[in-house]
């Protein structure tokens, strides 16, 4: 039997839920054809290093990764959490102040159900990550968009004028996704100064933090006096463990212990043989890490100076794996109808509009094919 279709105006949805659609990118990929080179996604073309894949194998094998495990998280892999805050930025972690969560979208998830009350505020880049929207409208609250920089970056001054009394949280997203730009120590702690002084949470997606080409990944964790900032990081760009599902969050112990009741009750823990991978990911050598920023770099400069020379103009990216070069009305179209997958910048926030996002997360020869296209379409508008 056929379930018939309601009416609208019966609906029994939420409305938070209604005003959520899927993300525009997927529209992309559809328009494109099969053998379309796809320059649209936000995934490593690494694999996820030997030794992760061995040590969660090995837990399954030996049957230690059958059971729930602390709804945080195993003790070893928040401890190799912890020590890497330590060891890579200086930041001292308490690994009973890490939750190990289903990637670093869970993370960002239960920091915002965790923190935001219905009529509040999230204030965020345009353009930015998608689900900064999304999950602001699912916990209830309301989306504040906020402009960039030419560079791309966000400038603290407008995050502080935007802050009202019904702001709950800011995110800051450094390197970005899908600018690929990244803040200065001197944003950074400006960041962690707002959070304070304004009593309000700054959340710090930092999924890209390894990621970084020129000058270095600072962290607002560092360098706020209150416990007003919460980070977020995952294996999923650092280590090409997107399909693990692994990443984190880390703050103060009433944050830990706020954001803990949403995960308990939506995901008990983290994937037992995923949180193994993760632990062999964090404590491993870092080769594969190092070889895999360096060929980013490698794409990036290609990219940078393509796209440049095709006239288009392009803010550095300094880190991750985007490019977002401003471009002129229909590029995205007859690239996509050349068969190269790029993303329109709006699918990112109005603000992005007039430009696309271009993800060099593929092999060279594919990107310099790519990149031919890209010229001939440049072309023919
Ligand atoms: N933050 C940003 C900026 C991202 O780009 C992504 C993934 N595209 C995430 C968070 C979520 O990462 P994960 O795959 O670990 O859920």
């Amino acid at each position: 039997m056929r379930v018939p279709d309601a009416p609208l105006d019966m609906t029994e949805f939420s409305e938070r839920v209604e005003q959520v659609s899927i993300s525009g990118i997927r529209e992309v990929f559809e328009a494109a054809g099969d053998d379309a080179i796809n320059l649209g996604l936000g995934q490593p073309d690494f694999p996820t290093p030997s030794h992760a894949r061995d040590a969660a194998c090995e837990a399954i094998n030996e049957g230690v990764a059958d059971a729930y495990t602390s709804n945080k998280g195993t003790l070893s892999l928040r401890e190799a959490i912890a020590h890497r805050y330590d060891v890579d930025w200086g930041i001292d972690v308490d690994p009973e102040h890490v939750i190990a969560t289903a990637g670093g979208s869970e993370a960002l998830h239960i920091a915002l159900e965790a923190h935001v009350d219905p009529g509040e505020t999230v204030l965020f880049p345009d353009p930015g990550f998608v689900s900064y929207d999304a999950l602001t409208r699912i916990a209830g609250g309301t989306p504040t968009p906020l402009a960039l920089r030419d560079d791309l970056t966000l400038d603290p001054a407008t995050v502080e004028e935007a802050i009202t009394e019904d702001t709950a949280a800011f995110v800051v997203n450094s390197p970005a996704n899908p600018t690929g730009a990244v803040q200065s120590e001197a944003d950074m702690r400006e960041f962690a100064r707002i959070a304070d002084e304004h009593d309000v949470l700054c959340i710090s997606d930092e999924v890209y933090e390894h990621i970084v080409f020129d000058g270095e990944h600072h962290s607002p964790l560092k360098y706020a006096e209150t416990d007003n900032v919460v980070a977020i990081s995952a294996c999923s760009k650092t280590y090409s463990m997107t399909g693990w599902r692994l990443g984190w969050v880390t703050g103060s112990n009433r944050r830990i212990e706020r954001m803990l009741r949403v995960h308990q009750y939506g995901q008990a823990c983290a994937s037992a043989p995923s949180q193994y991978a993760a632990e062999a990911a964090l404590n491993g050598p870092r080769e594969p890490v190092d070889e895999m920023v360096s060929a980013f770099e490698e794409r990036r400069d290609l990219v940078l100076d393509e796209l440049t020379d095709m006239g288009l103009e392009v803010p550095t990216p300094e880190g991750a794996f985007y490019a977002m070069p401003k471009v002129p009305d229909g590029w995205v179209d007859e690239v996509i109808d050349r068969g190269v997958v790029v993303v329109p910048g709006d699918a990112f926030g109005e603000r992005g509009a007039g430009y696309a996002r271009i993800s060099y997360a593929t092999g060279m020869e594919e990107l310099e094919d790519a990149l031919d296209v890209m010229r001939e379409a440049t072309r023919a508008i």
